[in-house]
This record gives structure tokens, sequence and C-alpha cells, in this order.
């Protein structure tokens, strides 16, 4: 039970790896808040409820909490109610995040924009509106992507994104060392969630070629890796980036 009743929050947690990452807390003794976007409140809730129920965890240990990360008043919000029923929070998982793929030439702004605001800024609004509640000796773990080291075809939003979340990462780590607050990322490569499924099937496994591992993560291997930048075990590691890619950071 490494996280007994240490306090959660996971943004975009209703499905994928942000879903497998809230469980795996709750499933450790945490309590967790488990963040879904704005809209389409009900159906987000029910995407939560299902794999709590699924999971067969108490369904006191996850709390759905509704706020979209590009916005940072409904943010703010969502930590002045996680500070009236909780107090604090020890653990951030920065997870939500979208694309929106296309070449340079033929991307629109509002494509460029929306992924800058969901996976950028919504990461800096989180940290920002933790801050004040986040305990000493805390973790911060932002969830960025191969790509922010590689950058790839058709992706130039989503690998700005993802890069500016080390950069975030970094900086976040020198300001909170002194407060024993660590702060890393995990820099996944293509895993099995529905992001990795919009992917046409032969562009698909063109790409499984280029993983020397010669195979997409699953969602736990990621998982894995962020729950131990979480835990005490890496209490002297911070402003790291951790590839969890089967070696595609060295393509
Ligand atoms: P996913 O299955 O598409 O899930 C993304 C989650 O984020 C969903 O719950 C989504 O809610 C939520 N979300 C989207 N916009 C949001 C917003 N504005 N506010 C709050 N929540 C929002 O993605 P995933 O594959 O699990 O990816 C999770 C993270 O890992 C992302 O940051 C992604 O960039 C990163 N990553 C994924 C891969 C991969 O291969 N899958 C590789 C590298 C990095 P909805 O249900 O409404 O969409």
């Amino acid at each position: 039970m490494e996280f007994r009743d240490k306090i959660a929050v996971v943004t975009g947690a209703s499905r994928g790896i942000g879903a497998a990452t809230a469980r795996a807390f709750a499933q450790q003794g945490g309590i967790v808040f488990a963040n879904y976007p704005d809209h389409d409140a009900d159906q987000h809730r029910e995407m939560i409820h299902a794999w709590v129920s699924d999971a067969e965890l108490d369904a006191e240990r996850v709390i759905p909490i509704a706020a979209d990360v590009s916005d940072a008043i409904r943010v703010q919000a969502m930590y002045a109610e996680i500070g009236d029923r909780c107090g604090r929070v020890d653990i951030l998982i920065n997870n939500a995040g979208i694309n929106r793929d296309h070449t340079v030439i033929k991307m629109t702004d509002d494509e460029w924009r929306q992924v800058l605001a969901v996976n950028l800024d919504g990461t800096f609004f989180n940290c920002r509106a933790a801050l004040p509640l986040l305990s000493d000796g805390g973790r911060i773990v932002n969830i960025s992507s191969v790509v922010a080291h590689t950058g790839n075809m058709g992706v130039a939003n989503y690998a700005a994104s993802k890069a500016g979340i080390l950069g975030l990462t970094k900086t976040l780590a020198l300001e909170l060392a002194g407060r024993n607050i660590t702060v890393n990322a995990v820099c996944p490569g293509f895993v099995n969630t529905e992001m990795a499924q919009t992917v046409p099937p032969d562009i698909l496994e063109r790409l499984r070629q280029r993983v020397p591992l010669k195979r997409l993560a699953d969602v736990e291997e990621v998982v894995a890796c962020t729950l131990f930048l979480a835990s005490a075990a890496a209490s002297y590691v911070t402003g790291h980036s951790l590839n969890v890619n089967g070696g595609m950071h060295m393509m």
C-alpha cells in the first residue's frame, strides 16, 4: 500500500493512461481525484464509475471532478473544491492530452492552439493551481511523449506541447526543490490506447517496426513508471524525463 491515504489528482482520468493511473493509485491505498473535461459530464462520470466498479474499488477512494484543463478559471475552481474537501494534495499527475495531427503546411491555427492549450497550458494551469495545496515532499509527474525528443511527421503542435512540458518540468523542479517536492516527466512512445488506435493500421505497423522493442507499450508499463516517480522510492529524482518508449528515444 505504497500510497496509503495519499491524495492524488490525475487529469484526464476518464479513460486510457489516466484512468489506469488513477485506478492504480486507488488500488494502492490512495484517494484519487479523477479529473474529466466539463463537456458531457454525465458520460464522463459514468466512464469513471465503470472503471471503479470493474476494479471493485471502494467508490469513496475515487472522486470524479470536472475541469477542462485548458481553462484556468475552471482549474482554479477544481483545486478550490479539492481544498475544501481534503485540504491538501500529495501527488499531481498531469496526464490530460489531445492530438490534432497535420503537417505544418496544412495545420490550422485552431489545431495548433487546441493542442497547446490542453497539453501545455493545461499542465501549467494545474501545477500553478495545485501549488498552494501541494504538501512538502509532494510529487508532480507530467506526461510528455517521446516526440518531445525526436519530433515526428505531422505532429508539430503535439511535439511542441510535449517539449514545452519538459522545460516546465525542469524549471518547476528547481523552483520546488526547497520544499522537497519533486517534479518529473514520463515520455511514453506508442501505447496501446484509443489515441494509438486513431493512427491508420499501415502507419501503425510502420511505427511498430521503428520501435527497438518491436511492440507498443501496455498501459500498465507506463503506469508503473509514473507510480515510481510518484513514490517514496523516487525521493532523489527530480527534473528528470523518464523514457518509457521501447528505445524509440534513440531512433
Ligand atoms: P486518451 O485515451 O485520448 O485519453 C486522454 C484523456 O484526457 C481522456 O480522458 C480525455 O477526456 C482527457 N482530456 C482531453 N482533453 C481534456 C481537457 N481539456 N480537460 C480534461 N481532460 C481532458 O489518451 P492516452 O493515450 O491515455 O494519453 C494520455 C497521455 O499520455 C496524454 O497526455 C498523451 O499525450 C500521452 N501519451 C500517449 C501516448 C499513446 O501512445 N497513447 C504516447 C505518448 C504520450 P475525453 O474522454 O473527453 O477525451
